[in-house]
């Protein structure tokens, strides 16, 4: 494991930051908890525009589809440095993140020359239509249908939890193509444009007040064939592709509350002569999230280690998502134990908002990109060598499970 950046990746550290201090500022939000959310996709736009202009757009994606042709590791340097400053990336982070690569990576030179450049500059937002009701963690369950008409595709189904799908232009959308087939092999993925006729996205509000979710319904949608991405039952292996670009995602979410703010929040609450900070079991408890967030300091360094030297990370990271989602939520929760107070959004206080909203905001994180239990199963398998778990559906065939 390195602790300490190699040269090259110092260098370009330095140059990313030197960029962002100059830049970022113009952009910057009050945080998702204040602004609106049109006031959100607003900065964000201009935010990509501005990255995109000076190259800090697509930094991994290779140079032919207008990329940087840069490794895994500068794009997580960028990151950790972008996340320093509170800028609005969250409308872009599902298409820049998974759907793009997706497209470029299996739509034809023309196809990908189309929709690259302008997600790329912020005109475009993608969003991912994979889960659906009775489909999460067992995506390749999916129901929603898509059947063969000539050189087109009727599609008929629901989707779920799709983040800015209100704001999105084109959805990344996996469908079943033959219910004959075993559950894996009867899936196709497309690319649909989110105005086209029979889309009705429904947005649901999440408990933190925000709307950012939606449920997306296709009645009778027309998608032409030369939308597909990647061939007629390849879906999963499409699939795996976008979800295996979710792996850049290794720190913290930029505007978690630290450990030092949850000291600032004891030291500023009095309890009769004392603060809270005094009082040796808030000690404690502010030193074991303190050990917990330098263990997942560690993890994530040779996370980085391993993007550094090229290769994907392990199982590392499975572990990174499952500590660092649950401190969050904990962290949260021990803040509204100090203020005797509950999640209930009835201020607009710093740092107070921050872990209450995070309170609110962090059980999503530990359902998002592999739910708590899911990624035990993986650390279960890979890590500890136990037996997998059952899949007996795995070769019957879709249409013939219970
Ligand atoms: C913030 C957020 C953003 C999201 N954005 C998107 C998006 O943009 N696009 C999209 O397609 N989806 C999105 N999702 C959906 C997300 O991918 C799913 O919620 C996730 O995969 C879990 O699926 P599920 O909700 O159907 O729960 P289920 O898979 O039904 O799980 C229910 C419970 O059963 C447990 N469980 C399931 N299988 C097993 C097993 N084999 N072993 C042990 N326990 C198990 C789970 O851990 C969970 O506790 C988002 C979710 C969140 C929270």
């Amino acid at each position: 494991m390195n602790f300490e950046d190699s040269a090259a990746e110092a260098a370009y550290r330095k140059q990313v930051s030197a960029w962002l201090a100059e830049h970022a500022p113009a952009w910057s939000t009050a945080g998702a908890r204040r602004d609106s959310e049109a006031e959100i996709v607003r900065l964000a736009r201009g935010w990509q525009a501005c990255k995109a202009a000076a190259g800090y757009v697509g930094i991994t994606w290779p140079c032919e589809v207008g990329g940087q042709g840069g490794n895994a590791i500068q794009q997580v340097i960028f990151s950790q440095e972008e996340a320093r400053h509170r800028v609005a990336t969250m409308p872009f982070q599902v298409g820049m993140g998974m759907c793009i690569p997706t497209v470029y990576s299996f739509a034809s030179h023309a196809v990908a020359q189309r929709y690259v450049g302008p997600a790329m500059r912020g005109e475009e937002i993608w969003c991912q239509l994979f889960s659906e009701p009775a489909a999460g963690s067992d995506l390749a369950g999916i129901r929603t249908r898509a059947l063969r008409d000539g050189d087109r595709w009727i599609v008929n189904g629901q989707k779920v939890w799709t983040s800015w799908a209100h704001h999105s232009d084109y959805g990344l959308l996996l469908v079943r193509s033959d219910a004959g087939l075993p559950k894996h092999k009867g899936l196709t993925m497309f690319y649909v444009d989110m105005r086209a006729p029979g889309v009705d996205v429904r947005q649901i509000r999440g408990m933190t007040g925000e709307t950012d979710f939606n449920e997306v319904f296709f009645t009778d949608v027309v998608i032409p064939d030369s939308q597909r991405l990647g061939d007629v039952g390849q879906g999963w292996k499409v699939a795996m592709t976008t979800l295996m670009h979710e792996r850049f995602a290794i720190g913290r979410p930029a505007d978690a509350p630290s450990v030092d703010e949850l000291v600032a929040l004891a030291r500023s609450v009095r309890s009769s002569e004392q603060t809270l900070l005094d009082n040796a079991a808030v000690r404690e408890a502010i030193a074991g999230f303190y050990v917990r967030d330098a263990g997942l300091d560690f993890i994530r360094m040779r996370v980085q280690t391993s993007l550094s030297k090229g290769r994907a990370p392990g199982p590392e990271a499975s572990v990174l998502k499952l500590v660092m989602a649950k401190t969050r939520q904990d962290i949260g929760a021990f803040a509204m134990d100090l203020l005797e107070s509950g999640a209930i959004r009835d201020t607009d206080s710093t740092p107070l908002d921050g872990f209450r909203y995070y309170q609110l905001f962090a059980p999503g994180l530990r359902i998002a990109g592999g739910t708590d239990e899911i990624l035990r199963n993986i650390i279960a398998e890979r890590v500890l060598g136990l037996p997998p778990d059952l899949r007996v559906d795995r070769d019957l065939p879709f249409n013939a499970l219970k």
